[in-house]
């Protein structure tokens, strides 16, 4: 059996892992058997020599990503293990069928596996590794996913050009690492979705928006929609499909706002109810009208640390306002954050001092999150991003 580095943890500072977060902080650090290099597996013990974890080192605040709470060798038949026990949930939740074959795989520490991110396309997996032990694992990781998946898997996309820590310089570069003749066709509840994980945002499409678009489709029927912040126009189709008099979608990315075009015309053909704007959110929503009785409002992160926290929640505010103050009467609107430093609590208020300075009566009928194959890790509520209000606005 491989022994690894040692860690040694100043006293009391394993009470956290007791707990099984799924993170060492440097500052928990007494010292080290010896230095290990960016990414290498470490065992972490408490200051007494006694065993706690295993995990990926690397430096930064974040010093020790945990693997396993047992002592085990990270191997390739360890990433089977994970991984299979990922898809086993996905498969018992119903979660993976022919109409729907776009769903994540692996949620970092929502499945054990801190650092990585799997999303499924159709027969394609694109990987991304958020830490340098997963991204020297890549290789070990595509195998065991071959092993797991079977046919069903013909190629796997590395794609960690920029999730890397910059200050690790790994320089890794996006490519397949398995397969590469690759449909881009992916179904989401029975609507396909052109998924362009070469030049794409992500892994190249908003996967966690899924079950949120399912509940829009439910109150589109004789709606005018504005779909802000469309991407590759998810809940448009959704809209569409449940029978919307008409979608706007607007996004300030032309590339999006082809691949949108594309999209409607793979699902709907020349569907005069449609049209796309490539624009500024902001700009867009001073010119428009009051026309639209179903908003959505899903921008990118507007805080990604917690020291910009405040100009987000400004951000937020601003834009739902512009929301609040045109939709017209009897008008629903659905409205994200996707920003981890945003809890739900701070989400929220923003959202009331925003209807407040519009002065309309707003209700709220749903409160929304990240769906099941975005799960949360009892011990690191951290996983928790997504969050959303579905309002009606009188
Ligand atoms: N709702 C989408 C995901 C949105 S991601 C879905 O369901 O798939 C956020 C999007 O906001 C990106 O496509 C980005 O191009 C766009 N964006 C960022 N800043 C913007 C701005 N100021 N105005 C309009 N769109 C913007």
């Amino acid at each position: 059996m491989k022994t690894y580095t040692k860690i040694y943890l100043k006293t009391g500072k394993e009470d956290s892992l007791k707990r099984f977060h799924p993170w060492i902080f440097s500052g928990a650090i007494h010292r080290f058997e010896q230095q290990p290099e960016e990414g290498d597996v470490v065992e972490v013990c408490d200051s007494t020599g006694h065993f706690l974890a295993i995990g990926h080192y690397q430096i930064g605040s974040i010093a020790v990503r945990i693997l396993s709470f047992t002592p085990v060798q990270i191997d390739e038949a360890f990433f089977v293990q994970r991984l299979r026990s990922a898809y086993v949930m996905r498969q018992s939740l119903c979660l993976i069928t022919p109409e729907n074959n776009t769903y994540r795989l692996v949620h970092g520490e929502g499945d054990n596996l801190s650092g990585l991110i799997i999303d499924i396309y159709g027969e394609t997996a694109v990987l991304q590794a958020h830490s340098p032990g997963m991204h020297f694992a890549r290789h070990q990781i595509a195998s065991a996913l071959k092993q797991v998946m079977g046919e069903s898997l013909q190629n796997v996309y590395y794609k960690s050009e920029t999730t890397l820590p910059y200050k690790a310089q790994l320089e890794a570069e996006n490519g397949y690492i398995i397969g590469g003749e690759a449909s881009n066709i992916a179904m989401e509840h029975g609507l396909k979705f052109y998924v362009d994980w070469l030049r794409g945002q992500k892994t190249g499409f908003f996967v966690d928006q899924r079950e949120n678009r399912v509940l829009l489709e439910r109150y589109a029927q004789g709606r005018s929609v504005l779909n802000m912040f469309c991407y590759t126009g998810g809940f448009s189709f959704y809209a569409m499909r449940g029978g919307a008099k008409c979608v706007h979608s607007v996004d300030s990315s032309a590339k999006a706002i082809d691949l949108t075009n594309k999209n409607v015309a793979l699902n709907f053909g020349d569907d005069a109810r449609h049209q796309a704007f490539a624009e500024d959110a902001f700009k867009f929503l001073d010119r428009m009208g009051d026309q639209y009785d179903l908003i959505i409002l899903d921008p990118p992160a507007f805080a990604k640390h917690k020291n910009v926290l405040r100009n987000a929640l400004q951000g937020y505010r601003k834009l739902n306002a512009k929301a609040f103050e045109k939709i017209k009467s009897g008008g629903i609107l659905f409205t994200f954050s996707c920003s981890q430093v945003v809890s739900k609590e701070n989400f929220r208020l923003t959202v009331f001092s925003a209807a407040a300075q519009s002065g309309r009566k707003v209700r709220i009928i749903h409160q929304l999150t990240q769906p099941a194959d975005h799960p949360i890790n009892i011990y690191h509520p951290e996983g928790e991003y997504l969050k959303g209000l579905v309002l009606y606005v009188e």
